[in-house]
């Protein structure tokens, strides 16, 4: 069956509605899009932490960052720090974004296992900070354009991505971007859906009466999945195994001190049945406990999240959260994916398609990034025409791109010894599928992947975040065993070889703090730069 695509109707006013309208108006001009959005059915809401590779679709958008960051309350975001995710109180460690500096390196990445392996007291913090010079800006809690590189590997249009409300996101792609540009726009709830099985979506019967036909049907209506789940009836592929939790707790809280809150990464804090988001917006924290139902009540995960809200001084006791008029919105999640997102007449893009928790903030991240791949199928021909071939490839790279994200995000619990909850205790009991299963090396996930990088290869390289979330977690590829079990390169004069490329990363590392030690802070640089006013 090869079908020609003109007639595109995207059902849902999420940012996944949007952002899909915002995408193919751009792409395909001279097709008919119409988005249909109920007035009455609430967005998630959240979604406020993204990554930077959400860069790319913004530059293939022609959106700046100053079209959008003051409408939405944005700021930006260099990495995301994870505390006690190892064990509680170990202490905490970074991802930085931008790429890994290894100028005069003796090993490339390996250098820093070896000042590990000299000096064991040194902090597993301290692995992004000699990798990464955007380290040196985080730190300090600065940020600049660096519009003469003098920090090395730190790109300011690639190498930041934002901290925004979603909900304002969404609502500027719609009237600042998709409608100016020609997509239709019908306020009107979808009360039927008409199918066979033979063409998918013959018709969608609205409230107001109209009944809407289509070449191709975007379902954006988020969890509920009225077509792709509803109607279409396709199977969706659990990841709760590996990915338990379900759940969150999410709320806006004021700053108590905006110039030192205003943080440069999202900060994601293990407590004892999940962990906590904090993101600092321009005008608000958000924040939100995910955890997962199977280990505790939604009301006594309410009473942990209000705990751990005093606890970092933002609220004094439980009288404090009325007076200060803030409200908590529970969140329930399906965790996996559809086993195919794109069935006859069908797309899922969104929550619709599917979620894992936002750990590594990947929610937006997959729209952006199936969009991507959506254009690729459609614009293949120029009059318009897709095959099941084109569908099964869009299939395949999805659910692949997805399914590696998800064993990314897995491993930040597979590597945690924590024990101290019947949570974590299981996360150290939990079999996380693709290294137990079997041993198949077309399975290249990021579990398979970082069990290699230690157990053969004695080296991290390449490995995209897998390093950083590894070294944090006292994961090294090189460590004291192997290297004396390696007799020949742990004779004297290669320590004096690891000395000096631990000295070399030291001095890196300071180079970077002299080179930043003037820069603005966040706050200061996106008063003057973006939102003008406090
Ligand atoms: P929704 O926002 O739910 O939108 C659904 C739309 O469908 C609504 O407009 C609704 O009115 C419409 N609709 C539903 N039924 C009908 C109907 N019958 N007729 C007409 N319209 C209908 N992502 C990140 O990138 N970073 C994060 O930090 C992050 N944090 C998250 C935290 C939590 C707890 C959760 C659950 C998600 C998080 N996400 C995050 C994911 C992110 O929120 C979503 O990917 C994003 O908001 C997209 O949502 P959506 O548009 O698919 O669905």
């Amino acid at each position: 069956m090869t079908k020609k695509i003109d007639k595109i109707v995207i059902v849902g006013g999420g940012s996944a509605g949007w952002m899909a309208a915002a995408t193919l108006i751009k792409v395909f001009p001279n097709k008919n899009i119409t988005l249909i959005e109920s007035p009455n059915i609430p967005t998630v809401g959240v979604g406020e932490s993204t990554l930077g590779f959400i860069n790319s679709w913004l530059k293939l958008l022609e959106i700046e960052d100053k079209d959008f960051m003051k409408i939405t309350d944005a700021t930006y975001k260099l990495s995301i720090r994870f505390e006690d995710f190892y064990k509680k109180g170990a202490g905490a460690f970074h991802y930085p974004f931008g790429s890994t500096n290894t100028d005069g390196n003796v090993a490339v990445l390996n250098d820093w296992y070896f000042k590990k392996f000299l000096y064991p007291e040194t902090p597993n913090s301290d692995y992004a900070d000699c990798m990464c010079p955007i380290m040196a800006l985080v730190n300090e809690n600065k940020i600049f354009e660096n519009s003469e590189g003098v920090l090395p590997n730190f790109n300011f249009r690639k190498d930041t991505a934002y901290h925004f409300n979603a909900v304002k996101f969404a609502n500027w792609l719609r009237t600042e971007y998709a409608i100016p540009r020609g997509v239709k726009n019908i306020l009107a709830e979808v009360k039927m859906v008409d199918f066979d099985d033979e063409n998918g979506i013959n018709f969608l019967q609205l409230d107001n009466g109209e009944k809407v036909t289509a070449d191709l049907f975007i379902d954006c209506t988020g969890f509920k999945s009225i077509l792709l789940a509803g109607a279409l009836n396709e199977p969706f592929i659990s990841m709760s195994d590996i990915l338990p939790n379900n759940s969150a707790w999410a709320a806006q809280i004021p700053y108590v001190d905006k110039r030192k809150e205003m943080i440069t990464y999202t900060n994601c804090h293990a407590i004892n049945n999940g962990w906590v988001w904090t993101i600092p917006l321009w005008n608000r924290l958000g924040t939100g406990y995910v955890y997962s139902d199977k280990y505790i009540s939604d009301e006594d995960a309410l009473e942990e999240f209000k705990q751990y809200l005093r606890s970092t001084g933002h609220f004094d006791d439980e009288m404090d959260f009325n007076n200060q008029g803030i409200k908590f919105k529970n969140i329930k999640s399906r965790v996996g994916i559809h086993e195919r997102i794109w069935v006859k007449n069908v797309a899922a893009i969104g929550l619709s398609a599917g979620f894992i928790e936002p750990l590594e903030s990947n929610g937006l991240l997959s729209i952006h990034e199936f969009l991507m791949r959506m254009i690729r199928i459609l614009g293949r021909d120029s009059e318009g025409y897709v095959s099941q071939w084109d569908i099964d490839v869009y299939n395949y790279a999805c659910r692949r791109y997805f399914k590696a994200f998800a064993d990314f995000v897995a491993l930040h619990y597979a590597l945690s010894h924590r024990d101290d909850t019947p949570y974590w205790r299981d996360i150290g009991k939990r079999d996380f599928g693709s290294i137990t299963k079997k041993v198949d090396t077309s399975e290249v996930s990021g579990f398979t992947r970082a069990a290699d990088a230690r157990m053969e290869n004695y080296g991290f390289t390449g490995l995209g975040g897998i390093p950083f979330i590894s070294s944090g977690m006292n994961y090294f590829p090189t460590d004291n065993n192997s290297l004396y079990a390696y007799n020949d390169i742990c004779k004297e004069e290669w320590k004096e070889k690891y000395k000096l490329a631990a000295d070399n990363l030291d001095k890196k590392k300071a180079e970077w703090k002299e080179i930043v030690k003037d820069c603005p802070t966040m706050y200061d640089y996106l008063k003057e730069h973006i939102h003008g006013t406090d």
